[in-house]
């Protein structure tokens, strides 16, 4: 009897998919516009456009504060939002997931109400040379006011973690760890899982910045075995001003709020206020409603999709672009990691990489120049900044195709 092979997932319709995407088919100067500048932001399917046009048109009102049905279908909306984002990283309460402007105040956020309390001069909290500066300035801030310091761990020539260094770093006297799940620069994945063991078993919390993560790869926090997991929803495909924090229950329930104002308490007296349970408790002030009707519309496109498929085709798109890349003569790609996802950053010899990528730009290519916000990273190649090309399951091998034409049309204008 002849077995039946295992039903491959169908491929990705690519074509299919830029079609839900309305602007992905403008054109930029004149020409077709390839987008290669997804780790920056990415562009957003028409489901998540009309999920945000459509709150407003039909549910606008303030979130839990009305009996009225406009107020019930607006917190819904937001509440909804929560308990998308709760099973997207699998967290295992959608109590335990606060809802954010993004990364940047999901980091914050941790910074000034987990670690300012907890930290004391000789204190240290470690974080890595790859971070983007989200990843490192809050710690800084942290650290300053209270006599702790903040240790970076190193990366070889590679753009790999040194993880038995990062481990060293991990003594008594840190107060918390932190790394990205995803550099934003090299693309490089982290062994999060590992350090999340090695944390466990000394007793040190964990935060993963996975804002490049989530467009890519799934997450399950139970597993990582983290403390605290940050994403900014905008480069997943949802609104900008949109994120979330992930936070063990315990840690919660010991954080002060930052921010104090309307919905975050229980009840407000002049002889003690008191402050809501988590996740309202850091959730003062109206939040961006719409914008999170966007994340859940964002959260059911990525998993329509399926990572599975999206993963596939994302590394063979990357593997097809370093490969033209590298042909390109005078290129310097930064960042081999053994396990990459679709960034590739480069310079080519001779070429600022800002006069690159503004050239770029008139052929309708996309890219982003400079230092990334990863100072430490381009001190740490010795280059003041990169040209980085980060790619997203819209893009195609025909864009990737037009990038290296236009990369050599700029580059015979500029040698
Ligand atoms: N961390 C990483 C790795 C990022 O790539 C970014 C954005 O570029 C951030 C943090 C900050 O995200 P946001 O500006 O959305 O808060």
């Amino acid at each position: 009897m002849n077995a039946r092979p295992e039903a491959a997932a169908p491929a990705l319709d690519v074509e299919r998919i830029r079609r839900d995407f309305p602007l992905l088919s403008r054109t930029v100067h004149g020409k077709p516009l390839i987008y290669f500048d997804n780790a920056n932001t990415g562009q957003k399917p028409a489901s998540v456009i009309e999920a945000v046009d459509r709150h407003y048109r039909e549910h606008n009102a303030n979130v839990a504060r009305a009996v009225h049905l406009l107020g019930e279908e607006a917190t819904g909306a937001y509440e909804g939002a929560r308990d998308a984002i709760a099973r997207f990283i699998n967290a295992p309460s959608r109590d335990e997931v606060i809802l954010t402007s993004g990364t940047t105040q999901s980091i914050n956020l941790v910074a000034y109400s987990y670690a300012l309390p907890r930290l004391k001069p000789g204190d240290a909290i470690v974080t890595t040379v790859m971070e983007h500066h989200a990843n490192i300035v809050p710690w800084q801030l942290v650290a300053e006011r209270t006599g702790a310091t903040v240790k970076a761990a190193p990366i070889d020539a590679d753009g790999e973690l040194i993880l038995e260094a990062y481990l060293r770093l991990l003594t008594p006297e840190v107060k918390l760890a932190c790394v990205a799940h995803v550099s934003n620069v090299l693309g490089t994945v982290n062994p999060v899982r590992e350090i999340g063991r090695e944390c466990r078993r000394r007793g040190i919390p964990l935060l993963v910045d996975g804002s490049q993560a989530a467009p890519h790869r799934p997450i399950d926090v139970q597993a990582l075995g983290c403390d605290f997991y940050a994403i900014t929803g905008h480069k997943m495909l949802a609104p900008t001003g949109t994120g979330a924090l992930w936070a063990r229950r315990e840690h919660l329930m010991a954080m002060p709020p930052l921010f104090g104002g309307g919905e975050m308490i229980r009840e407000v007296r002049f002889d003690g206020t008191v402050f809501a349970d988590p996740p309202h408790r850091f959730e003062a002030g109206t939040p961006n409603i719409a914008g999170f009707a966007g994340v859940s519309a964002a959260i059911d496109y990525l998993q329509g999709i399926g990572f599975d498929r999206l993963k596939a085709y994302e590394q063979d798109l990357l593997a097809y672009a370093t490969d033209a890349l590298e042909r390109v003569p005078g290129v310097r790609i930064f960042g081999r990691a053994k396990e990459k996802e679709p960034v590739i950053s480069f310079l080519i010899e001779g070429v600022h990489a800002n006069d690159m990528a503004t050239l770029l730009d008139l052929q309708g290519v996309a890219v982003r120049s400079g230092h990334h916000c990863a100072h430490p990273l381009m001190q740490f190649f010795g280059v003041p900044a990169t040209l980085r090309a980060s790619l997203a399951f819209y893009n195609t091998k025909a864009e990737v195709d037009g990038f290296i034409e236009a990369i050599a049309k700029v580059r015979t204008l500029l040698l």
